[in-house]
């Protein structure tokens, strides 16, 4: 049903069809198709979408849209109240979604800014002061505004709850009841939560008018589809183990997180190399060069994409049999974000992270916000491999390193657990099951990322 609607077709201002063409957006994800034509008539909304549907648009355009009669180039900050807030649980989402923001409002006058906590308030102060019709804020810091009086809500006319849930979940009630009572009685609310549970239904019947229900498929990362491992692992010998478990999985159509634009590029270049197929995305290539990457991984002709957190948002890819996360990042929400694109209704998928000891503290963070320990394994090298770094291994018989401690070793896999695994990306090309074809190497077992047996 929404797979003919257009950008075109919502009714959007030249303005903003313009800044998403520019974008790279050509057709409106199922969030967007479902949320923009009941934003624009000026209803309450209470939306079930995540991070990766492109949830961000949904509300952003239409709040653009319904403020551009309003936007001016005056040059007075009077000109330029705030007319619409968006709260955020966390920094990382308030600077991503002001960053949506501006792109989309590239072409009109309109102004925005974002504010939060753990950083010095006087910074964001004179901001404020000259103008700004978009406020993103967490609540904290929004409130420390307010009680300084270096802004005033009492011209908002929109107010986004963004990943609602999470407010919740870290504590935020009684902050938002705050700023709620400040705002005026008369505005147009949307509320995007994750999940709805009773205590979201409550905070919408609380502030939400006769709010109308959207939701879209989703892939919950902390659900038990996903299954989610930790290899221990030093950083050099990352690269080694990485080619390991994908010649020894016969793995298809898996991403690989990187941290840096660098690494991911080196990485796909020495994965190649290693005959495997591989191409890069970050934001260093162009959006021909995502596309092409994108349409090739889908295809079945490139087995692995290694992908930066912020390229692999602009990625239309939510279902896949895995993903790895190479370095662990420093934000945990990216770690959900990240392992929320495997796993899906009735299929399984699975997560692995190469944790070295100086990522050991960003585990801990992930392990807290996903509410679950992860047993943590050591991956025996092998060592014959040629491009495994020996000169970095330490050869088991040397005295046990810290990860050689509590080696497990794990056979190449015989069969999978379920076919998905073994089907390419896209319905369109069928795979049958593989039998794991012995790799050249693969003498000395390796791990397997699917199906393994533990061997003692
Ligand atoms: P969000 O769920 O809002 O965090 O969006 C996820 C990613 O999808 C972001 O990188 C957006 O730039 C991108 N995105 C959002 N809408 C579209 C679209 N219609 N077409 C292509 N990419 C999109």
């Amino acid at each position: 049903m929404t797979e003919t609607v257009s950008f075109d077709s919502l009714g959007l201002a030249p303005e903003l069809l313009k800044a998403l063409t520019e974008s790279g957006y050509t057709t409106p994800t199922p969030i967007q198709s479902q949320a923009i034509p009941v934003a624009l008539a000026g209803g309450d909304l209470m939306a079930g979408a995540q991070t990766g549907t492109g949830k961000t648009a949904a509300f952003a355009l239409p709040l653009l849209q319904k403020l551009l009669p309003l936007a001016n180039n005056g040059a007075s900050p009077a000109k330029h109240p705030i007319r619409a807030l968006i709260l955020t649980p966390t920094r990382e989402l308030a600077i991503q979604v002001e960053e949506s923001v501006k792109a989309y409002a590239k072409n009109t006058p309109l102004r925005s800014l974002v504010v939060y906590g753990g950083v010095d308030i006087k910074t964001q102060t004179p901001h404020l002061k000259s103008g700004v019709e978009i406020l993103v804020a967490t609540p904290g810091r929004l409130l420390d505004h307010i009680e300084q009086k270096t802004l005033q809500l009492n011209q908002v006319q929109m107010l986004v709850l963004d990943e609602a849930d999470r407010m919740l979940d870290m504590g935020f009630m009684p902050d938002l009841k705050r700023i709620l009572a400040l705002l005026p009685k008369q505005r147009q609310t949307l509320m995007f939560s994750a999940t709805f549970s009773n205590e979201i239904k409550k905070l919408a019947d609380e502030f939400l008018t006769k709010p109308q229900l959207i939701e879209v498929a989703r892939s919950n990362a902390t659900n038990d589809n996903v299954t989610q491992k930790v290899y221990q692992v030093a950083q050099s010998d990352k690269e080694a183990l990485l080619t390991q478990l994908l010649k020894a999985a016969d793995a298809k159509q898996v991403i690989v997180f990187t941290k840096t634009k660098i690494t991911a590029s080196r990485l796909s270049r020495s994965l190649e190399r290693e005959g495997i197929a591989a191409d890069a995305i970050h934001g260093d290539k162009t959006q021909q060069e995502r596309i092409k990457a994108l349409d090739a991984f889908k295809a079945g002709t490139c087995t692995v994409l290694v992908a930066t957190d912020v390229a692999a948002r602009g990625l239309d890819i939510s279902e896949l049999p895995m993903v790895i996360n190479y370095e662990i990042p420093s934000a945990p929400e990216d770690y959900v974000h990240r392992i929320g694109r495997t796993g899906r209704a009735g299929a399984l998928g699975v997560a692995i992270s190469f944790v070295s000891p100086e990522e050991d503290k960003y585990m801990v963070e992930i392990e807290k916000l996903i509410k679950r320990q992860i047993t943590k394994e050591v991956i025996e090298l092998e060592r014959t491999s040629p491009r495994s770094r020996t000169s970095s291994h330490k050869p088991s018989h040397a005295a046990p390193s810290q990860e050689a401690a509590t080696t497990k070793r794990i056979l190449p896999k015989k069969k999978s657990t379920d076919p998905w695994f073994d089907k390419p990306y896209e319905a369109a090309i069928s795979q049958k099951e593989s039998t794991a074809r012995p790799t050249s190497k693969s003498k000395t077992p390796v791990a397997a990322l699917l199906g393994g047996l533990l061997r003692k």
